[in-house]
């Protein structure tokens, strides 16, 4: 296993971090004992970053990890979870949640404390209005959290403007190949990292797409180079290049999935990618880009349209689906255009006002292709649906 140093408190982190949102589970419960084994196999084969969250397995995933972690295992590991923001109405609502996971992870001390999946800088000024921000200073000055941090997924401008917001100590983005312009992307990346901010990276294979769905030409091609690379290896290989990144981490469902991810993090290092394996990537991205139906290169130009639609998000959620054959298309255009934020930002928002068009350097037609994926990707039950989820939320 290769470490890379937090820079900000020396903690020396695997490279590899075992995401648990995505544990062995028979119709909807966790398969306690294999993830057990699991998660103890990977800390003696050195794993030491260990992610889940409030909502993961519907509220069991901090549990199995609770239970993962007694005999001894817990001392080893650096233990990451995360608040949803849009659970919390009032800071009661957090100090409850806080108290339910520090009970189910049975410790007293959560290393690395995030915001969940912040879309928009609204969320964090919601978040820091409602006082949740000086409270999670006071518990790191009690040491019940050691680090503060926030996971995003949104655009890169208010990926910009969350991370200049507050001093965190670390920050969880989105990131591969595909997405090195997306979101935060390549620019986030090094943005967090010329601020000293750690970066913790999570869909590294987004979700797995990018080793189950991609185009047979594109695995020829990787076959062609690295025989003995799979699809997986190059993706982590990928993010393991950049220097700025500090831990990736996995959601890992199998036994292979541990043991392969860990062989490949004991072999890569950064800036160790060729040139021809560059070539490679290179290459895949432009067949990959072919199945694209909008040319959106998410350099944010249009940004910000004045009555709230996230153009740059919208077109990436509308490619996935095609590009990567996304059954759960309407959830992940959901998850990323914020629909439990406070002004979600999606495609039927869009009055046609045309101003964004003005400044594509793509010269796409915004209104058009939005009105494209509004109907695609929203549908009619769409706005029904999150309109009653954010009902029983009480999102306003
Ligand atoms: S045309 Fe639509 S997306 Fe573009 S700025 Fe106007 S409202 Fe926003
Ligand atoms: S300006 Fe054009 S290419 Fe750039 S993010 Fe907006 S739609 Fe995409």
């Amino acid at each position: 296993m290769n470490y890379r140093i937090n820079q900000k408190n020396g903690d020396k982190l695997s490279i590899l971090g075992f995401g648990c949102m995505r544990l062995p589970a028979k119709a909807g419960i966790i398969d306690e004992k294999r993830a057990i084994k699991m998660i103890r196999d990977s800390i003696k084969k050195g794993v030491n970053y260990f992610d889940t969250a409030y909502i993961y397995h519907g509220g069991q995933s901090e549990s199995l990890l609770g239970k993962a972690l007694r005999d001894g295992y817990r001392q080893k590991v650096k233990i990451a979870t995360k608040l949803p923001p849009y659970m919390v109405k009032k800071l009661d609502n957090a100090k409850k949640i806080m108290l339910t996971q520090l009970e189910k992870l049975n410790t007293d001390c959560i290393d690395y404390y995030l915001l969940h999946m912040l879309t928009d800088k609204a969320m964090f000024d919601k978040m820091a209005d409602l006082g949740v921000m000086e409270w999670l200073e006071d518990l790191k000055g009690q040491e019940t959290i050691k680090n503060i941090g926030f996971s995003f997924h949104g655009s890169r401008q208010d990926f910009e403007l969350i991370v200049k917001a507050y001093p965190w100590d670390f920050c969880q983005i989105q990131y591969n190949y595909l997405d090195e312009n997306n979101q935060a992307g390549l620019s986030g990346l090094k943005l967090a990292h010329s601020l000293g901010i750690p970066v913790i990276v999570m869909e590294p294979l987004r979700g797995g797409k990018l080793v189950n769905n991609l185009p047979k030409e594109v695995l020829k091609i990787f076959e062609r180079v690295h025989p003995q690379w799979t699809p997986a290896e190059w993706g982590l290989r990928w993010i393991w290049n950049h220097k700025e990144v500090n831990v990736v981490l996995s959601g890992m469902s199998t036994e292979d999935q541990v043991n392969d991810n860990i062989e490949t993090a004991s072999q890569a290092v950064s800036d160790s990618l060729t040139n021809q394996e560059i070539e490679v990537f290179d290459l895949v991205k432009s067949i990959i880009n072919e199945r694209i139906k909008v040319p959106c290169t998410a350099c944010g130009y249009c940004m910000p349209c004045p009555h709230g639609v996230n153009i740059p998000g919208c077109f990436a959620a509308y490619n996935d689906k095609f590009l990567l054959d996304e059954k759960m298309y309407r959830w992940k255009y959901a998850q990323a255009l914020g629909a439990l934020s406070a002004e979600p930002a999606f495609a039927s928002k869009c009055v046609e006002c045309g101003r964004c068009e003005l400044h594509c350097p793509q010269n796409i037609e915004i209104r058009k292709e939005l009105k494209a994926v509004a109907k695609t990707m929203e549908g009619v039950f769409f706005r029904p649906v999150v309109g009653a989820a954010r009902k029983i939320l009480k999102i306003r």
